[in-house]
């Protein structure tokens, strides 16, 4: 059996950068779900499809032309990367999101990643829906103001101007839509670890994750 570490947990609460680090640490692929939703938002605003349409968008997701490499994402040749990290396109992420055929449509894509030496997943629902099986599942928290204040350091990092209330409202209303949705709802799978990080340096946190990976490998 492939092992799959799976990293869940709300908006902007690190889970991109620490399954990045793992993935690097252990030799291990990675899976960054949430872009698979962002596409599918991208691809449906791009044909100017209703993001709420489940019959016109899940077709759609069923055969995103999507491919990762060297750190960019590809939509058919098109290089989207950017295009996937726009606010809008997040928010736009979490309308499909809810719609149980679009899960549906990326269910198979999510496990076919699945690949040796192992896969780092991170997303909302690796532990729950994708990989119930996986050997380590961590739910990972920070408080909404820790997580805005992060968003906004990376957006003036990159030179985006952004307001902190506006941020924090918008990272509450995709948490809530997450969570309250009936379609594989934002939760911990019942036997994941969990990892508050509103005080852990990044470094602090792959090390407990890695502590916890060593814990579990029967070898
Ligand atoms: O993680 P990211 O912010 O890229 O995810 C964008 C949106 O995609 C989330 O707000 C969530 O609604 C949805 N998503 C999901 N299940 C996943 C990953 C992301 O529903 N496994």
């Amino acid at each position: 059996d492939v092992p799959v570490i799976c990293i869940d947990g709300p908006t902007a609460s690190g889970k991109g950068t620490l399954a990045d680090e793992l993935a690097q640490a252990l030799g291990f692929w990675v899976l960054d779900s949430g872009a698979l939703y962002r596409a599918t938002a991208w691809a449906a605003l791009q044909a100017g499809l209703d993001l709420n349409d489940e019959a016109a968008v899940a077709p759609l997701a069923a055969t995103l032309p999507l491919r990762f490499a060297g750190g960019q994402v590809y939509l058919g040749e098109e290089n989207v990367t950017e295009a996937l990290r726009q606010e809008a396109v997040g928010l736009g992420a979490s309308t499909v999101a809810a719609l149980p055929a679009v899960r549906q449509a990326l269910h198979a894509l999510q496990l076919g990643f699945r690949r040796v030496p192992g896969l780092v997943a991170d997303g909302r629902d690796m532990g729950t829906a994708i990989f119930p099986d996986a050997p380590l599942k961590v739910f990972l928290t920070a408080s909404a103001a820790q997580r805005a204040q992060r968003r906004h350091k990376q957006l003036i990092f990159k030179g985006v101007s952004a307001n902190i209330e506006g941020l924090l409202a918008d990272l509450e209303a995709r948490d809530l839509r997450d969570k309250t949705r009936s379609a594989s709802p934002l939760k911990p799978a019942q036997d994941a670890r969990l990892l508050d990080n509103s005080d852990l340096t990044i470094e602090a946190s792959v090390d407990q994750v890695l502590a916890w990976w060593a814990d579990q490998r029967p070898f």
